[in-house]
């Protein structure tokens, strides 16, 4: 489901996030709109250049919403539409791109760069549950250049202060 569909039902009530849809459903309505502007604008981009990974959500929007405060590790993981095997592994201590991961990155060869999704980090760089999902890519030169095509766009037309988070994709050239 796309993140502005999800982002409409916790507004109109979500049990499966109570605490995230308590909060949505308690914004005013001006913040809210600018939410799903943001969100339009957001998806605007995915869906004209259709990056082979997707890129992590505004951070001006998960900062808003409270994302990573109102909700635990695995519901983090299932509303960002992670699978299974990977949130398991975040929940068990893979808290970050570790050896393992940069060992898997050096035996991978045929592409241009492996792009993940910022912020997400897999059980495996070879899980194919997440490569299935758009959350890892092997990518030829021409889908990368696609994905620097993104991040630029996005950059430039959804302007944030949230100096931490200033990247969309994780991007390892081969
Ligand atoms: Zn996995």
């Amino acid at each position: 489901m796309e993140i502005l569909k999800k982002v409409l039902k916790l507004r109109l009530g979500d049990d499966k996030f109570k605490t995230l849809s308590n909060h949505v459903k308690n914004l005013d309505d001006a913040l809210f709109s600018y939410i799903i502007k943001r969100l339009e604008i957001y998806e605007s981009i995915v869906n004209k250049y259709k990056p082979k990974v997707r890129p992590a959500l505004d951070p001006y929007v998960s900062s808003e919403l409270g994302i990573y405060r109102r909700l635990d590790d695995k519901e983090i993981g299932e509303f960002l539409g992670y699978p299974e095997c990977c949130i398991n592994s975040f929940i068990n201590g893979r808290v970050v791109i570790d050896e393992e991961h940069m060992k898997e990155l050096k035996e991978i060869k045929n592409c241009h760069a492996v792009v993940l999704t910022s912020g997400f980090i897999p059980c495996s760089i070879k899980c194919q549950r997440a490569i299935k999902n758009k959350l890892i890519g092997y990518l030829s030169y021409e889908d990368f250049e696609v994905i620097l095509k993104v991040e630029e766009e996005l950059k430039k037309n959804l302007p944030h202060y949230h100096y931490g988070y200033t990247e969309y994709y994780e991007k390892f050239i081969i």
